[in-house]
């Protein structure tokens, strides 16, 4: 494998011709930045922003803060400022996005599916409550996120979340997001193989790493030895999926190029069986062709998707096996992702006689009080710890069979249902206009209140039917995989322009992965949205034949 060190003149790859219009990649010698996202990735390595916060701005405070590290580099560190409270859904498009800035930030803390203990539990809901007006929402990438941060408070929640043995590094920007990893890895009955050491072995190599803190956007990665497929590998930009190689043994596919946002792709397979304790040379090759080759022209088109759509997944995997790990790999087929639930919520066994228990937070919502309660259930049961999902739910891993059911007595108590309805535990929303600057309407409190009114109008649902609320395009809910994908926009009533939503219908992972159809005509208010949902849910139910699920 090349030197992975950050390339100040990456050498131009002069076998490739250059493409008319540029694209902007450093391996075909594009080497001065195209736009200023890029500039100002080179002008300074965006890792070393974090010094600059402990030692200047959380001393000097918000105003002393360089417009180029505020807008850009904190995200780095996992910080966003958030958006300034009193601005509708309409100056999301007339405003520049710093216009729409406020004082404070959020801050997104990754998990990496990693087993939270009670103390780390414990540190996530302290500091919400200390630092964060008691926010912390569980995101659909493993994350804990939060609001109302101030920077001057920042160093002080690192130590905390250092002491816990997590960190925010990365947790944004053009560089390795927070990982997805299976919440049941290790314990889970059916598990092909347990994939924590790969991602274990990711974050210690690569995390952090100047190789990698300048990619062309941001590069999300999924690993699950769990059959159910249960971290969303369609729509990553890197997922190794547990398969069984007939002489090898069990062992992940590498696949490649998914995402959603604006040009959804589903990731396409390359089709390799690589071992446990090589999945992390596989990763950095991945992540290197997408520095070197990825588009970085254009931020629309800087995700590796679009490389792989271009190239094709054979040829991308010749150039990993060519290039940077030289060396072929196994070739292997990988089963089909099953259809059905992957958010292991409810009670289920494990193989070491204890079991998990999945809980559902409505729409990711919790609060650092809440995660305080938690940590005190996780320590008197004497729970092995928890681990975050993509699907904004929470799982407990390793309970005691007879401590199962007082147990998921006292959660229900603090509102973490481990028998929640079929809406609670299908309905997930991005954060949406109450903090997020490019969001066009309100999300999470929507989310809440749709399944308030779902769970009355239809509270004996015999089929998960999906509902994934979205602020704006960009997705971070997945609009396009849920059977009622619902995309923020404004829509007119009366002539006036209101919250509304674009919808989305018939998405799914799994056999059938397929984006929701997108129709013209169905757009809805969003005070119109609970009428709207159960006249599609009450057609459904008049008009399904035996077996027919929503999104077929
Ligand atoms: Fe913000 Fe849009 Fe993402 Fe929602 S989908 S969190 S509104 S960027």
């Amino acid at each position: 494998m090349p030197d992975l060190r950050f390339p100040s003149q990456p050498p131009a790859n002069t076998e490739i011709p250059r493409p008319k219009r540029a694209e902007g990649q450093w391996s075909l010698g594009y080497s001065e930045p195209l736009n200023k996202n890029e500039q100002s990735k080179k002008d300074d390595d965006p890792l070393n922003v974090r010094a600059r916060i402990i030692n200047i701005y959380s001393k000097r405070g918000f105003a002393s803060i360089d417009p180029a590290d505020l807008r850009g580099r904190f995200r780095w560190m996992g910080l966003y400022t958030q958006r300034a409270p009193g601005f509708d859904g309409g100056k999301t498009a007339m405003l520049a996005e710093e216009e729409l800035d406020d004082d404070f930030f959020m801050l997104r803390v990754r998990s990496d599916g990693r087993l939270l203990s009670a103390d780390a539990v414990r540190t996530l809901g302290r500091i919400g409550v200390d630092f964060a007006r008691d926010t912390a929402d569980v995101t659909d990438r493993e994350n804990i996120q939060y609001h109302w941060i101030r920077v001057e408070d920042v160093p002080e929640i690192w130590d905390r979340l250092d002491a816990a043995g997590l960190s925010s590094v990365e947790a944004c920007g053009d560089s390795p997001r927070p990982f997805l990893g299976s919440p049941v890895a290790g314990v889970a009955e059916d598990e092909i193989i347990d994939g924590t050491p790969a991602l274990e072995e990711i974050f210690e190599r690569y995390i952090g790493d100047p190789a990698f803190s300048n990619l062309p956007r941001k590069f999300k990665t999924a690993v699950t030895g769990h059959p159910a497929h249960d971290v969303a590998p369609e729509v990553n930009d890197v997922s190794f999926v547990g398969t069984v190689h007939p002489e090898h043994g069990p062992g992940f596919d590498c696949w490649v190029g998914g995402g959603l946002s604006t040009n959804p792709m589903l990731a396409a397979k390359m089709g390799v069986w690589i071992p446990l304790d090589e999945v992390a040379d596989v990763w950095a090759a991945v992540a290197s062709v997408f520095r070197d080759y990825g588009y970085r022209r254009l931020r629309s088109r800087a995700r590796l998707k679009f490389l792989v759509s271009d190239w094709g997944v054979e040829k991308f995997r010749e150039v990993v096996e060519k290039e940077y790990l030289g060396r072929e790999l196994v070739s292997c087929d990988s089963p089909p992702s099953p259809v059905g639930h992957r958010d292991h919520i409810g009670v289920h066994p494990q193989k070491d006689g204890k079991s998990y228990i999945g809980i559902a937070p409505t729409a990711g919502r919790v609060s650092g009080t809440l995660l305080v309660q938690l940590a005190d259930l996780i320590e008197e049961y004497g729970v092995a710890g928890a681990r975050l999902t993509p699907y904004q739910k929470i799982v407990l891993i390793g309970v005691d069979q007879d401590k199962v059911e007082p147990l998921v007595a006292r959660l229900d108590e603090i509102g973490l249902s481990a028998r929640p309805s079929q809406w609670r535990r299908n309905t997930m929303a991005c954060t949406g206009i109450e903090f997020c600057k490019l969001a066009i309407v309100d999300t999470k409190e929507r989310a809440r209140a749709l399944v308030g009114e779902l769970e009355k109008r239809f509270p004996d649902l015999d089929t998960p039917i999906t509902i994934n609320v979205n602020g704006c395009p960009n997705a971070c809910a997945r609009t396009q995989l849920a059977d009622i994908g619902l995309k923020g926009q404004l829509v007119m009533q009366d002539g006036e322009q209101v919250e509304g939503f674009q919808v989305h219908l018939g998405g799914a992972t799994g056999l059938d992965a397929n984006f929701g159809r997108k129709l013209r005509a169905h757009k809805v208010t969003s005070a119109g949205l609970d009428d709207y949902v159960t006249t599609v849910v009450t057609n459904y139910l008049t008009e399904r034949t035996e077996g027919e699920r929503f999104a077929t």
